[in-house]
């Protein structure tokens, strides 16, 4: 007996019907009739847009509170959110809420990795599996005290419409094409940023290295990164989920973390939450340690054991370097400390600086055969 729920016709439709569209209608027509400069140039920007939308305002900003930002960009967000066709923004952030909350739970995760590829992708979208988390938001409280986000969700329907078939037809007139314009920015664009959305649930939690926590199925890949406009750190993100990075290195590919930077220079965004430096070091070398003894079997005691001390000191030295730090930026806001103690703090704080570098470097390298 089939126990699945009933299938939502809406989102099978929708699905099906774009990516028919994107996948046979699209390439037949520009094989038939060609396509211009333009098409491409606006298929690129409208799925920045919305993908940025996602990332920035339904991800970063309004289901993690990462930051703060200007009515501005929560409206281009929201218009954004709706023309990517995922939902209010609301909807949105209350199941990535529950999604963090719970996740790899299959019971309560509403987009659980554990049950596979194709039901954290799209499966889960496709039946009635989350009913009762569809039926209230307790738990975005708070944003529902956003008046551009409640706006989005009472008029979702009009917007979404509005958005997804308006802007290809006022394309589609202004360049003569409206037969074009909207298989490519109407269909195309909406299947890329669909299953580029949807690889954050889906490969982000299958395919990848588990840098900093193995608590969870979330995995960090440079390649989805590229594609997910910087959300394929999710490794990282799953344990630090409130901090507007998602990739923290300069070379990492983030464009959200790089938008929201320059939102910030503009004034447009504020209040940007990074995770304290010294958690995010303690978490990864945690791991080190754990990839590395658990690749080393009970003959290997000698090494088991100084590896665990060498980790020890090093977190040691961790703890010192940022407790240095910190009492060295409050001396300088504080005008009753002498210059002599102030620059001796400064010398000790040198000091630690150059021993961290060498026992993390040590770490590294000591751990470098056993990582991931
Ligand atoms: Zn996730
Ligand atoms: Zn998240």
């Amino acid at each position: 007996m089939d126990t699945k729920p009933p299938l939502i016709w809406l989102n099978v439709m929708i699905f099906s019907l774009s990516f028919a569209l994107a996948a046979l209608v699209a390439p037949w027509y520009g094989w038939q009739f060609g396509y211009g400069w333009e098409h491409l140039f606006w298929l690129l920007a409208c799925f920045s847009f919305c993908n940025l939308s996602i990332t920035v305002g339904y991800h970063r900003l309004w289901s993690h509170k990462a930051f703060e930002a200007h009515w501005l960009v929560r409206l281009l967000c929201a218009l954004g959110g709706a023309f990517a066709l995922q939902n209010s923004a609301l909807h949105w952030s209350s199941d990535h809420r529950v999604h963090h909350k719970f996740v790899d739970q299959n019971d309560k995760d509403p987009y659980s990795a554990k049950r596979g590829f194709w039901y954290s992708h799209i499966g889960w979208m496709l039946r009635h599996y989350n009913q009762a988390t569809y039926a209230d938001y307790t738990n975005c409280r708070d944003l529902q005290k956003d008046k551009i986000v409640m706006w989005q969700h009472k008029y979702y329907l009009p917007l979404a419409v509005t958005m997804n078939i308006g802007v290809p037809l006022l394309l589609g007139w202004w360049y003569q094409d409206i037969i074009g314009m909207v298989l490519v920015i109407g269909a195309v664009r909406l299947v890329l940023n669909h299953h580029t959305t949807f690889f954050i649930n889906s490969l982000a939690h299958i395919w990848g290295k588990q840098p900093y926590t193995d608590k969870n199925t979330a995995r960090d890949n440079g390649i989805l990164a590229f594609f997910t406009f910087g959300e394929g750190y999710h490794n990282y993100h799953h344990i630090f989920e409130n901090d507007y990075r998602n990739g923290i290195q300069w070379w990492h590919y983030d464009p959200t973390k790089w938008l929201i930077k320059a939102c910030s220079w503009l004034g447009l965004a504020k209040k940007l939450r990074v995770a304290p430096a010294i958690k995010i070091e303690k978490a990864r070398a945690e791991m080190r340690l754990k990839y590395a003894q658990a690749k080393l079997c009970h003959q290997h005691q000698r090494i088991f054991i100084h590896l665990q001390q060498e980790f020890d000191s090093f977190v040691e030295v961790l703890h010192d370097y940022y407790d240095l730090k910190k009492q060295l930026l409050e001396s300088k806001a504080n005008s009753a400390i002498q210059n002599y103690e102030r620059s001796l703090l400064k010398t000790r704080y040198q000091q630690v600086k150059i021993r961290l570098q060498e026992q993390k470097q040590r770490w590294y390298q000591l751990t470098k055969q056993y990582a991931y």
